[in-house]
């Protein structure tokens, strides 16, 4: 029988494996001051990027309202629109696409993704460290402590080196909505990456007919719409070039959902993976369901909502405190046929 390889004898990408910068004092190396110099571009670019990402979303929502809705469904003299059924039916999905796109983005920006100290009241650092102990300690027997912050980490949890605080489920750092992707807004971060690009694909199917207007119009002809023609052009590039570029991001965080990872958890389960197939192991994701098990789990489907509430951009919270995660069962590694003993 060949033996389980548990997951904490496994080399991790987790940034707060490294010790602590704050208390060092040996000279940094290059790559060390290169990640901080990164992070405090992260921390303070945040803002602007937010700001940047709003105006250029409205930029486009006003150019598909008063030019691409006005180009095909033009107003008649009695001041209807000339296919009122198709009218009525475009704002409604076209609303439901800004409704998507703006909500989500709006959730995932003022959302904490959670951090250990949740559900925490203690007054000081020392109280706040003995309370955090003692819930880590029901659900685990020696939970490890962050080298950064010196708090017990939950399972999942990884310091963000940006935010300065571990996260609970921790996925990434995002400057574009100032904010981690962890256990609070992981839905809310790929319900914005799943709308985006939808309505970006529709933007531009809607603006062809616009596009080749205003391509054929020159410069002294008559151009009725309240946009100019240089805005609406640019809006067609940005929405193809933000469609690609957010489109294969969400692609890959909804293989992620999926597979019930995170991005961290998914470089590190890809290494256990190789090292299981070396010894003729099979690797099993503890945290995952299935397809079906994992997308339910992830909308909070069935215990918090019925299954339409997946398509409605609203506020659900996640399963559970995001400090202890429902398992399959099964360990990382399992040995065909020794289930038993390689239970991690
Ligand atoms: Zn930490
Ligand atoms: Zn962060």
């Amino acid at each position: 029988m060949s033996a389980a390889i548990p997951f904490a004898a496994v080399p991790t990408s987790d940034p707060d494996d490294k010790e602590p910068i704050t208390t060092r004092r040996r000279k940094l190396t290059f790559s060390e001051r290169m990640e901080l110099l990164i992070d405090a571009m992260s921390a303070r670019l945040g803002p602007i990027l937010i700001s940047l990402a709003v105006l250029l979303l409205s930029l486009a929502i006003f150019c598909y309202f008063a030019v691409f809705i006005p180009y095909h469904y033009p107003r008649q003299e009695t001041g209807e629109a000339s296919d009122r059924f198709g009218y009525i039916a475009n704002m409604v999905w076209s609303g439901y696409l800004v409704w998507g796109i703006m909500a989500n983005y709006y959730y995932a920006v003022t959302t904490p993704p959670g951090t250990v100290l949740d559900g925490i009241s203690a007054e000081n650092d020392e109280s706040s460290f003995q309370d955090v102990l003692l819930e880590m300690e029901t659900y685990t027997e020696f939970p490890p402590t962050c080298k950064r912050c010196h708090l017990p980490k939950p399972e999942r949890t990884h310091h963000c080196s940006v935010c300065k605080k571990c996260i609970l489920k921790y996925d990434h750092h995002c400057p574009w909505i100032h904010n981690c992707v962890g256990h609070f807004n992981h839905r809310y971060f790929v319900m914005f990456l799943t709308y985006l690009p939808m309505a970006c694909a529709y933007f531009m199917y809607m603006g062809i007919g616009p596009f080749l207007l205003l391509a054929e119009l020159g410069d002294n002809d008559n151009w009725p719409y309240p946009l100019p023609k240089a805005l609406v052009a640019f809006s067609m590039v940005l929405a193809g070039a933000m469609g690609l570029a957010v489109g294969g991001m969400g692609c890959w965080h909804w293989y992620l959902t999926l597979t019930a990872q995170t991005t961290l958890e998914q470089y590190n389960n890809n290494y256990i993976k190789n090292v299981c197939k070396k010894k003729g192991e099979k690797f099993t994701n503890m945290y995952s369901f299935g397809i079906i098990g994992n997308l339910l789990d992830f909308f909070n489907i069935g215990r918090r909502g019925p299954w339409y509430t997946a398509l409605l951009p609203i506020r659900i919270p996640p399963i559970g405190n995001g400090k202890r995660f429902e398992k399959s069962g099964r360990g990382y590694v399992l040995d065909f046929g020794q289930e038993d003993d390689d239970m991690v």
